[in-house]
């Protein structure tokens, strides 16, 4: 009969076969880290097959993946390997084999965003050279590579002075201040010497930091984020407010500077934008990642599609679904070790205890093997029906009488 007919052809993907659910396309992961497991998180509610690609044995994704390879993302063997049985490669980790990307796109690999973003971001200085390219608006910075030319940065740029490696940089490892000009060659030293790279920044007294998460489909077309207020704590992510309490006007310009940055970009995902607003309303680029990120935590609950979600829509060529809040506001706290082993386990446990009697409250656990100072080890998010709401369930589960971000 007429009406058991389907009224077009199934549409054919992957092999010929029909579409089953969402997408058949089979995702590999570059790095199976907390992002990655968040990532296979919103893959899994909608039936997509995720594989990871990370040399951690009980890496956070490792339980919720379809699979697990054991190996590197920087290694190019293991990465050639591993793109074979993936439809689409994209990443948790700009730390990756670039180069490798690049050959795979050459023999027609689809991986998004394309090997030419990864390589800019990944290294800080060209990203930054990159971006200044395109008019958007940065500190000023400056390639460093001999004592004499980072004394004559300190001469331009004034003091303190923000030291950075160009690579393998996060949470402010591979960063460093010099207060003066006599601690320039300490600094140097600290972060390793000249020769894995580094630059300088002139030093911004910012009021606040902002991010933007833009997400980018692969036909181009690009939906934003709410601009959200990061506090960062000894340069780790710390609290994640959500909206920003900024004017309509400055959150007009914080995501204008965050498309305009994106769009210089090759491929599809999201990609988070860091931003610092200056006293005088002006907002500068801090860096870009290319894929979800800790300012975007909170979109799990608080947003009718979570940045995860948004990411894999984005890279498997689904429509993009709406990044506005559904919650009036969030707040991120992220769960960072406060020591090493089992008191650091005791700690966490005391907070997770806290949070399951918070209204609103909901907490992640990222189930890494082992805890350490300083490493990111969950976090709990709370939404609730205004700012003041979520800030005083903040306060009641931090145990202290008012709001303090620091
Ligand atoms: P991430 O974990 O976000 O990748 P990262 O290691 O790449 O961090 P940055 O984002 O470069 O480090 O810097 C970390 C933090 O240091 C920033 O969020 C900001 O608080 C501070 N910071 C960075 N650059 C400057 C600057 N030029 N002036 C003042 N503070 C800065
Ligand atoms: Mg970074
Ligand atoms: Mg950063």
């Amino acid at each position: 009969r007429a009406s058991m007919q389907p009224a077009a052809p199934l549409p054919e993907r992957q092999g010929g076969l029909p579409v089953h659910g969402v997408s058949n396309t089979v995702v590999g992961v570059l790095g199976g880290g907390q992002l990655g497991k968040m990532l296979c998180q919103a893959a899994s509610q909608m039936g997509i097959k995720m594989v990871i690609l990370d040399p951690l044995q009980g890496c956070p994704a490792s339980s919720v993946c379809h699979e697990h390879v054991v190996g590197s993302f920087s290694d190019g063997d293991a990465v050639r390997e591993f793109a074979k049985r993936c439809g689409v490669l994209t990443v948790e980790i700009e730390h990756v084999d670039a180069a490798t990307l690049e050959k795979l796109e050459e023999q027609g690999f689809d991986c998004e965003p394309k090997a030419s973003t990864i390589m800019i971001i990944q290294d800080k200085y060209r990203q930054k050279k990159h971006f200044s390219k395109f008019g958007i608006p940065l500190p000023d910075f400056m390639e460093v590579d001999t004592l004499h030319s980072i004394e004559e940065a300190g001469e331009r740029f004034g003091y303190p002075l923000m030291v950075k490696s160009k690579r393998l940089a996060y949470d402010g490892r591979g960063n460093a201040v010099a207060q003066k000009k006599e601690d320039l060659s300490s600094v140097v030293a600290s972060l390793g010497g000249f020769e894995h790279g580094l630059y300088v920044e002139r030093w911004t007294p910012f009021v606040k930091e902002l991010s933007v998460i833009v997400a980018r489909s692969r036909d181009g077309s690009t939906v934003c984020y709410p601009v959200v207020e990061t506090i960062h704590k000894d340069n780790i992510c710390h609290i994640v407010e959500a909206p920003a309490e900024v004017s309509a006007k400055i959150k007009k310009s914080a995501t204008d500077v965050a498309e305009k940055a994106i769009k210089s970009l090759e491929g599809a995902g999201v990609f988070a934008v860091e931003l610092f607003l200056t006293e005088d309303d002006e907002i500068l680029l801090n860096e870009v990642a290319p894929r979800p990120h800790n300012s975007g935590h909170h979109t799990i609950e608080s947003c009718y599609t979570s940045q995860y979600e948004q990411h894999l829509r984005a890279i498997l060529g689904i429509p993009l679904g709406d990044p506005s809040m559904k919650a009036p506001a969030a707040i991120m706290y992220n769960i960072l070790g406060e020591d090493e082993g089992e008191a650091g386990f005791f700690l966490a446990h005391q907070l997770i205890e806290r949070a399951l009697n918070i209204p609103g409250a909901s907490v992640h656990w990222y189930a890494k093997p082992e805890m350490r100072k300083q490493r990111k080890m969950g976090h709990i998010t709370i939404v609730g029906p205004s700012k003041a709401s979520v800030k005083s369930r903040l306060d009641k589960l931090l145990q202290r009488d008012t709001y303090d971000p620091k």
